[in-house]
């Protein structure tokens, strides 16, 4: 886990104050089942602004995906961005709950943030294309390559009963 440290020296406890931070730079460990974040870096175009409470860092995270298709399973690339506006807590009566970002000393380390927002943004059935056609289920092939030639006339048992009904009603 690498941290992505940025110094506050100059604007902690001077709340009404901010700096500009611009990174671009790997984030690792982004992922999920059919998703990660690539290895290129990341680009943040961040404010903090000084606050009573402490640090507020708030603006844009872009970086590139790799994704796989939830129907084709086909990989391909893609690109993510996501907004984030994160309190940074400072002093004492420090937050109770152990997963919110804090100032430590004059610093703070933006990697837990970056990490926590661009895997939320990550989509959780990445599609190829909104019309992917997704494999055959019997046979398996690719059908955005065409029609594979299974027989597809499995009817669905909840209809089973209605047209054995029908059938009753029509004799
Ligand atoms: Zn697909
Ligand atoms: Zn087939």
């Amino acid at each position: 886990m690498q941290d992505v440290i940025v110094s506050v020296a100059q604007i902690l406890g001077r709340p009404g104050a901010g700096r500009t931070i611009n990174l671009s730079r790997p984030v690792e460990g982004v992922e999920t089942v059919l998703a990660s974040v690539a290895e290129t870096p990341v680009e943040a175009r961040l404010r903090a602004d000084s606050v009573v409470e402490g640090i507020l860092v708030s603006g844009a995270v872009e970086g590139a995906t790799r994704l796989q298709c939830a129907r084709c399973l086909r990989a391909f690339s893609s690109e993510v961005g996501v907004e984030v506006c994160e309190l940074f807590a400072d002093g004492p009566g420090q937050p109770a709950d152990e997963d919110a970002y804090a100032v430590e000393g004059e610093v703070i380390d933006l990697a837990p943030m970056l990490r926590d927002a661009l895997t939320l943004a990550l989509p959780l059935r990445p599609l190829c294309r909104e019309a992917c056609a997704g494999l055959c289920g019997s046979c398996g092939q690719d059908l955005n390559e065409g029609p594979c030639g299974c027989v597809q006339e499995e009817l669905d048992p909840r209809w089973a009963g209605l047209s054995a009904l029908r059938d009753k009603l029509n004799h």
